[in-house]
């Protein structure tokens, strides 16, 4: 008996490799989320530019991370920074926020407006 279903198999069967989060896909809409990133608390330790490199830089003269400006954050008048992603950008950006060892980054539901990283308590 064939017991590893090759990646394919198992998408055809819906074992994709993260049910963790709702995709949407039910619906034929990608979900969209909301980075919320409170830039004064960064301790420069760069995780998240390793985690999501398309997505974290660290190149301002104070050291600090930025998310990317190529990507056209928004910048807020408390210094926080935002940005929405598309639903297949998650997971890059779930690991550096996971990883992150400052706890900075925030992850949102856009829609819902619900907070999914950290995770609340119900
Ligand atoms: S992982 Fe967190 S603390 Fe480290 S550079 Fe990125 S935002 Fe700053």
């Amino acid at each position: 008996m064939l017991l590893y279903k090759p990646f394919g198999a198992r998408r055809k069967a819906g074992m994709t490799r993260n049910l963790k989060y709702d995709r949407g896909q039910a619906g034929g809409m990608a979900k969209k989320y909301k980075i919320v990133y409170d830039r004064r608390n960064c301790i420069s330790a760069g995780v998240c530019v390793v985690m999501a490199p398309e997505y974290w830089v660290m190149d301002a003269p104070d050291g600090l991370a930025d998310i990317n400006p190529d990507k056209k954050p928004t910048t807020r008048d408390d210094g926080w920074q935002e940005l929405v992603i598309d639903e297949k950008h998650l997971d890059e950006n779930l690991q550096a926020a996971q990883g992150c060892p400052a706890q900075v980054i925030f992850i949102y539901e856009l829609e819902s407006g619900k907070q999914i990283y950290p995770k609340k308590e119900e």
